[in-house]
């Protein structure tokens, strides 16, 4: 097969290390020259870069499956099964615990490259007949979790919702054993409100859409999407890209593979149903302004789906009872109240389904009796996200994007590092914008935003979103990645609403509008609606709500605390793995084929630190291969290696780089590989392995 530069000027370089220059021009001159030809994936030595085609390529069908089974990185044109490939190989000849952090903004294609890679080692990783059902419950998961946590959003047509983290376990005969997925704070905001242009969790149209008449009489749906308040905010529930109904048939098969019995199917269905009903349940005032609802069918059929009774549940949605010493006290809720306790118990019962999904999923991917020996754990989580107004969701999601970026940094230098050391080899260190400052602004305890939004959170009788953003502005008002709108004026110019704050992240400004701040951290249920599904005849809904909260009488954590702990212990467990990197990036906002932004792309290498990551690459030496790999690659270029060399391949390497005039500073043995100070050596390599 074909060398690493041959007909580099045709098809660009296929690894950024070997750029005669490192400038920010010259890396998007060879992104895009790759791109027109639809090669969109490039090296930055092992990281894959992959720029989003917007086009299906005929490159992920099982023939080129084959073809990158068990080749080395730079042996075919650059790809992600080589990744993938290199990463499982690595697992089985280490015997350790690797990870694939698949990064970029939303829409940028985390979320296929995680499946692509899924899909690789569900073809190439050896199996057993028995192994083979692992493989497609594996595979099969994702059509649930996507059609319940995935949905369209401004940015992506199919933007995942939740974070996610999969670990693959192999045994040590390399076969696939098992798998465990955790998620990530799902945006259920989603359940009950859509900007414009945005929908609903997929699932909601899926059922509207494909169900067939009889189960949707069951539910009693209405078999049109714009009947449903939940669905019609966005003012687009059907979107001519999105396949609804044979995705639906997909969901249902799916089910059946991931083993959820017909039960739980038809109590799922009934979730879903059900929240759709929840909205469309309205509120007349009673002759004092409150809230009332009269002969409701919405309802009666919440309560029928949920199996709980519709007195006490409407009760619950319309007034509060507050026991004191000797006495009730009935506390009626104004119209927004009750709308706001409605939404309140969509939220949880849709939020705690979810959940219940991937227990489900990670139940029945369990690996019960073969020993595991080592995991590849994916991770597609959300990309950082700026939208026109930004809420708690994204400072969530934003939050976790710093805390990546912050690994990276300390997985590259640390490995990196440890590269030369392992190799006795002497390196200078590169500067990199350390984003820990921005990471303790958000999560310091008792300092950050997150301690202080807890704190307005805890805080009885008056706090609310604007004190929050006051008590803010008192602590951070100095911190140079916080503005406040009083300093906004001076020193941007850009003026800030009342109400908002702007955080300067690594990957740009993103200014959040604190309304609702409170209420989605807190994220309360009263009492009473919670017992009430305690008590539900739906067996999701009842497992959900009676296990989730074992100790009611404790305040839960709130959100953001929760969050901030999971993604933890996340990279806690990471940081203990072997690290592979995949950065994805958006070609164009309008989700065009064939079009790159350059604005656009150049803005996302300098934010993801993809060129100082090219920098710390080539800090030392651009390029490192194997002995044995290098000798066999370049043996023709010396009488003394060709055709054989008899010897260690280290003596090989150092009598060809000698023949070819190597000079001492330019290369370094290493224990194990041949370095090599810059690219231009090889270049010259390269011209003479091509006249040979
Ligand atoms: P993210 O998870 O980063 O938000 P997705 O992986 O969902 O983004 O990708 C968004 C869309 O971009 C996909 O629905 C698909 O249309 C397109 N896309 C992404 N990666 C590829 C690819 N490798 N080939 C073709 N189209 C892609
Ligand atoms: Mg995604």
């Amino acid at each position: 097969m074909e060398g690493a530069l041959i007909a580099r000027d045709k098809v660009g370089i296929q690894d950024f290390v070997l750029l005669d220059e490192t400038t920010e021009t010259a890396f998007l001159d060879n992104l895009k020259k790759r791109f027109e030809k639809d090669l969109i994936y490039t090296y930055i030595g092992t990281l894959v870069v992959s720029l989003n085609p917007y086009k299906e390529l005929d490159i992920y069908n099982p023939l080129q499956m084959e073809l990158y089974m068990g080749v080395t990185f730079f042996e075919l044109p650059p790809h992600i099964y080589a990744l993938a490939d290199n990463a499982y190989h690595a697992m089985l000849a280490e015997l350790n615990d690797h990870f694939i952090l698949i990064s970029g903004e939303s829409g940028a294609g985390k979320t296929e490259a995680s499946k692509k890679i899924l899909q690789y080692y569900a073809f190439s990783c050896p199996s057993t007949a028995r192994l083979n059902s692992v493989r497609d419950k594996m595979l099969m998961s994702n059509p649930v979790l996507e059609a319940f946590g995935n949905a369209k959003t401004l940015k992506n047509d199919n933007s995942s919702r939740f974070g996610k983290y999969m670990d693959i376990q192999f045994n040590s005969e390399g076969e696939a054993v098992g798998g465990h997925i955790l998620n990530y704070l799902l945006e259920k905001s989603r359940v009950v409100h859509q900007n414009h242009g945005e929908r609903n969790f997929h699932i909601f149209y899926q059922l509207v859409e494909g169900g067939d008449e009889a189960l949707l009489r069951q539910l009693g749906l209405e078999k049109d999407c714009l009947y449903y308040n939940y669905l019609t905010q966005g003012e687009c529930a059907i979107v001519s890209s999105i396949t609804d109904k044979t995705d639906w048939k997909t969901v249902k098969n799916a089910l059946k593979v991931i083993e959820v019995n017909e039960s739980d199917t038809s109590d799922l269905f009934g979730v879903v149903a059900s929240v759709l009903h929840l909205g469309n349940v309205e509120f007349d005032p009673d002759s004092r302004g409150y809230a009332s609802l009269n002969n409701n069918t919405e309802l009666r059929w919440v309560s029928t789906l949920l199996g709980v009774s519709a007195q006490t549940l409407q009760e619950g949605l319309t007034f509060r009872k507050i026991e004191t010493q000797n006495d009730q006290v009935f506390s009626p809720f104004t119209i927004d109240h009750a709308v706001y306790v409605r939404d309140a118990l969509a939220k949880a019962i849709y939020g705690r389904t979810f959940t219940w999904l991937v227990h489900q999923v990670n139940e029945s991917l369990e690996n019960k009796d073969e020993t595991k020996m080592a995991v590849i754990g994916l991770l597609d989580i959300y990309g950082f996200e700026v939208f026109y107004v930004n809420s708690f969701e994204q400072f969530c999601i934003n939050y976790c994007n710093e805390k990546l970026q912050q690994l990276f940094i300390q997985l590259t230098l640390k490995s990196e590092q440890e590269e030369y050391q392992a190799e006795d080899i002497e390196w200078e260190s590169v500067q990199f914008f350390n984003n820990k400052i921005i990471c303790d602004l958000v999560e310091e305890r008792y300092r950050g935003i997150i301690s202080i939004l807890d704190e307005e959170c805890l805080r009885p009788g008056d706090a609310t979103d604007l004190t929050f953003l006051e008590r803010l502005e008192e602590k951070m008002g100095n911190h140079p990645h916080f503005v406040t709108h009083r300093l906004a004026d001076i020193t941007t110019r850009k003026t800030l609403e009342r109400g908002d704050f702007r955080l300067l992240h690594y990957a740009g400004e993103v200014t959040y509008c604190v309304v609702g701040f409170l209420d989605k951290n807190n994220d309360l249920l009263y009492r009473n609606i919670k017992d009430l599904m305690c008590q539900s005849k739906n067996a999701i809904v009842r497992e959900c709500f009676s296990t989730m909260d074992p100790d009611s009488r404790r305040r839960p954590e709130t959100v953001a605390t929760q969050f901030k702990s999971s993604l933890l212990k996340l990279t806690e467990s990471l940081l203990a793995k072997h690290a592979w990197y995949v950065r994805c990036l958006k070609s164009n906002e309008s989700k065009k084929p064939g079009q790159l932004d350059e604005a656009l792309v150049r803005h996302q290498v300098k934010y993801l630190g993809l060129m100082e990551h090219l920098r710390v690459r080539r800090a030392g030496f651009a390029y490192r291969r194997r002995y044995d790999v290098f000798l066999q690659r370049y043996k023709p270029l010396c009488p003394a290696t060709w055709p054989h060399w008899i010897g260690l391949p280290m003596d090989g390497v150092e009598v060809l780089v000698q023949h070819l005039g190597y000079l001492p500073y330019e290369y370094k043995m290493g224990r194990t590989k041949i370095f090599i100070r810059h690219p231009r050596t090889l270049y010259a390599t390269e011209d003479a392995f091509e006249r040979c």
